[in-house]
């Protein structure tokens, strides 16, 4: 793919923070887009300025929500240098939802080869600071400006990527966390198991709801039985029993399959303990913290990489989990995971790809 560096307005120009750098809300300078038509393909590749999208208020995505998305992160290293974090991942699943979302696939070469040049330019703003790293948005949306309802025959892909802070502000909290009896956030044969935006205003208005009530995330039960424990907020989660037994759902379609669940799994194993993928009934599952057979409980994503759960709320009644502290198996997860990911242990897996800057 050839990508078109479009120049910048040098009076324009931010320049990255080096501390509070919150999350979601700074971008760097340029972004990487490309289009789509079904007469051109994938076209007019370019790297320019951060700027504005202008469409048309009849475009297909703002009306039917025919998009997709990514979430990735560049690391920086000891030396200077900056590590991806199995970003073939990404991109793979990036085509996943886009053929769930009857969306056309990109060259999976091609995208990470434009996250890479895209990260070259601005590496500047990957962050030198504990915890904190560069986030990467791959994005994807239907642009036929028409109501018609079907798919959209074009198409706008981009990348956008901005500094976020260490998740933990306050050290390593654990969350406390809501289980609705009511709200259902994915079905087996829907879409959860894509990345797209439709999957989280659906699961927005019972967040708030547990926000009112002091909770900070939702742990979402499957669909159909209202029984089988899924994902905490948009986390994958595992259970940890007598401290060593690890214990996720299985992917069975309503699940999205994070790249840190898979890492945990891999992980997990090969540092000890016991990894296995089933089923968890939320009342065992309750009566097991009751009797301390479950020691710990974290979700597992690229925004937290491990986030200790706390405590459950289920039915005006509370579940505390190792008296509400992060307890070892989270800890220790955290430090295997983000020592690779900041390169500041052996790659063992061959997990990252690291950009040469310095
Ligand atoms: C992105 C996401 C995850 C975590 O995936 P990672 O690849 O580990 O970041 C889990 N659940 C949902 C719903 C997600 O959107």
């Amino acid at each position: 793919m050839d990508i078109k560096i479009v120049p910048l307005d040098e009076s324009k120009l931010r320049t990255p923070p080096t501390n509070n750098f919150g999350f979601g809300n700074t971008f760097t300078n340029r972004m990487f887009k490309q289009w789509y038509s079904p007469e051109k393909g994938w076209h007019d590749a370019q790297i320019g300025p951060y700027e504005p999208i202008c469409l048309d208020p009849a475009t297909a995505v703002f009306h039917y929500a025919q998009e997709i998305f990514e979430g990735t992160k560049a690391y920086r290293r000891p030396d200077g240098n900056i590590n991806l974090f199995r970003p073939w991942e990404n991109m793979k699943r990036f085509n996943n939802s886009a053929r769930r979302m009857a969306m056309p696939v990109v060259d999976e070469e091609d995208h990470l080869g434009a996250i890479v040049k895209l990260i070259e330019l601005e590496h500047e703003w990957v962050p030198n600071a504990p915890g904190a790293a560069l986030y990467i948005r791959p994005t994807m949306i239907a642009t036929d400006p028409a109501l018609g309802v079907h798919a959209s025959k074009t198409y706008l892909h981009f990348v956008i990527v901005g500094p976020v802070g260490s998740y933990f502000k306050e050290g390593f909290n654990p969350v406390p966390v809501y289980i609705s009896d009511k709200y259902r956030r994915a079905v087996k044969g829907g879409t959860g198991a894509a990345k797209t935006g439709g999957n989280y205003a659906a699961s927005l208005l019972v967040g708030e709801e547990a926000k009112a009530k002091g909770y900070s995330q939702v742990l979402w039960l499957d669909a159909i039985h209202g029984r089988y424990v899924e994902e905490v907020g948009a986390m994958n989660i595992c259970f940890v029993y007598e401290g060593k037994r690890i214990v996720t759902p299985p992917l069975t379609g309503s699940i999205l399959p994070g790249v840190t669940r898979d890492s945990v799994l891999t992980l997990g194993k090969d540092l000890g303990y016991e990894v296995a993928e089933e089923l968890i009934d939320v009342h065992e599952m309750l009566a097991d913290i009751k009797s301390g057979k479950i020691t710990e409980v974290f979700g597992c994503g690229t925004a937290a990489v491990i986030a200790p759960v706390g405590k459950f709320g289920y039915r005006d009644e509370e579940y505390i989990i190792n008296n509400n502290e992060p307890g070892p198996v989270a800890r220790h997860m955290y430090k295997e995971l983000t020592d690779i990911q900041f390169g500041r242990s052996e790659d063992r897996y061959g997990w990252t790809l690291t950009i040469q800057v310095a």
